[in-house]
């Protein structure tokens, strides 16, 4: 096997063993990035010299016997998550140029634990897009067929760990951003319950629903960069004070024991058939691993979620965005005649289409008059969904679904119609409206393209669905497939 093949833990265990050295594995790595990314552009800026350094270190310390099990192993962060002395840039003109004082709190977690950070991932423009497409910079492409997009808005971060441009990658999910772009590139991600990672140094879209987690090549791995950057943090007081377990003791093979239910409305109309099919097929594989299947749950509010989504998120990010104002950092337009006018063209070329539809939806919901009717409306909506999931936790330890509910699709296809591209996130956006966790493991391949099934539990729930996703894959092949890009 090639270096930047291996998993965290493979190439744990060979680093411990002394048989490669991180220099070597960041040095396969940073080749193989240099092979494949002209074709699939996940790579929003490579620091390559750093990463060396950083493997340079990490190899001191293996030597005199520090070896925590991310030390030395090259990954990618996407570049809405601040990174000291590196630009981090939202895929935005706004922030093109922006160079954080300060780490995200998960940056200095990893860092921590001897990261070797190999630079920062291609997005759509402040997380809002399911393709990637709205990347002010280019759009990435799917390493299953470059005509395709990745999923968003951490496509970036799904098609660098799919072509194996890093070992592992952070996203980061308010309505689907890291499941969405795994189903699509046939790898593991995972969204943590609210509160379960900071948020401190993620730059804010919609700060009810943002959360962090990684994107991996398998379970296990999922489960070792969540041990690294869950927890409490000062500095984000919606981050949850409750103890942090080892999750890899999680993995066991089997399922007996476990009560799941196959919600009926995520098996929406216009789903493709071999989505649907594809799913079945996992859950058969689930009941067979010893899990009882109740086929027959229903979650009437879910038709409700998406309209619920588009009200909180845009109103969400209405006011985080109101900071851009070319004033205090990022782009500022030089030749305006008064601070207003320097205030509108700030705005009007820092910001690409989909951001300020975004603002403008938000500002309108948010506006006097209209509050009530959509803002507040939707916050109670929020309440019923929520609760509905938590009836059904009382009956399940898990609910099973498509990740989304088509394979990829093609570059440009959805690009001139807003309503489509929202409606590839109907089985994701309800997960982060309840605040609970959600898994996407890679579930088939019809027609070489990938599938993803999402596996959704109560909240800090995370050992169950990793239990699941990890048995699943024990019994399966899927995530062994490696794109055709050679
Ligand atoms: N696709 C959804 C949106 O555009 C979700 C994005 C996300 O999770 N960041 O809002």
């Amino acid at each position: 096997m090639d270096l930047h093949q291996l998993t965290i833990h493979q190439a744990r265990d060979l680093l411990r063993k002394k048989e490669i050295s991180s220099v070597e594995l960041t040095k396969a790595v940073l080749a193989r990035i240099e092979s494949v990314e002209n074709r699939v552009k996940a790579v929003v800026t490579l620091s390559a010299e750093r990463a060396l350094e950083d493997a340079g270190k990490a190899d001191k310390a293996l030597a005199s016997g520090e070896n925590g099990y991310l030390r030395g192993i090259p990954c990618l962060i996407k570049d809405n998550m601040c990174t000291r002395g590196l630009r981090t840039t939202c895929s935005s003109k706004m922030l093109e140029n922006f160079i954080p004082p300060y780490n995200a709190t998960v940056v200095e977690k990893l860092e921590a634990r001897g990261m070797v950070l190999l630079g920062k991932t291609n997005m759509d423009e402040f997380a809002m897009g399911s393709s990637t497409e709205n990347s002010a910079f280019f759009p990435t492409h799917n390493p299953w067929d470059i005509e395709r997009v990745p999923g968003g808005s951490s496509g970036g971060s799904a098609a660098a760990v799919a072509a194996d441009e890093a070992i592992y990658t952070l996203g980061s999910d308010t309505g689907g951003s890291i499941r969405q772009p795994a189903g699509f590139c046939n790898v593991v991600g995972l969204k943590p319950t609210y509160g379960r990672v900071s948020r401190f140094g993620l730059v804010a879209f919609a700060s009810s629903l943002d959360q962090i987690g990684p994107l991996t090549k398998d379970v296990r791995d999922c489960a070792l960069v969540l041990n690294a950057i869950a927890g409490y943090d000062p500095r984000d007081s919606t981050s949850v004070d409750c103890p942090v377990p080892d999750y890899t003791q999680a993995l066991v093979p089997d399922l007996k024991g476990l009560r799941l239910g196959v919600p009926k409305e995520y098996f929406v109309e216009g789903m493709q058939t071999e989505i649907r099919d594809s799913i079945h097929a996992a859950i058969k594989k689930l009941e067979e691993l010893g899990a009882e299947i109740d086929w027959d749950v229903s979650l009437p509010s879910t038709r409700f979620a998406l309209s619920v989504y588009y009200i909180i998120a845009p109103s969400e990010a209405s006011a985080n965005l109101a900071r851009y104002d070319g004033v205090k950092y990022g782009f500022s337009y030089e030749n305006a005649s008064s601070i207003w006018d320097a205030l509108e063209k700030t705005r009007q070329f820092g910001f690409g289409p989909e951001v300020k539809r975004r603002i403008m939806l938000g500002t309108y919901a948010l506006s006097a008059g209209y509050y009530d009717a959509y803002y507040l409306k939707a916050q109670k909506v929020r309440t019923l969904i929520r609760r509905e999931f938590d009836e059904a936790f009382k009956k399940y330890d898990a609910l099973i679904t498509p990740t989304s509910p088509t394979v990829p699709f093609k570059i440009g296809e959805k690009a001139d119609d807003p309503m489509q591209m929202y409606l590839s996130d109907v089985c994701t956006l309800p997960v982060n409206i309840a605040g609970i966790p959600g898994l996407s493991v890679p579930a088939g391949l019809p027609g070489g393209l990938p599938a993803g099934m999402q596996i959704l539990g109560k909240h800090f729930s995370e050992e169950t669905l990793l239990r699941i996703g990890y048995a699943y894959e024990q019994a399966t092949e899927w995530h062994r497939q490696k794109p055709p890009l050679n």
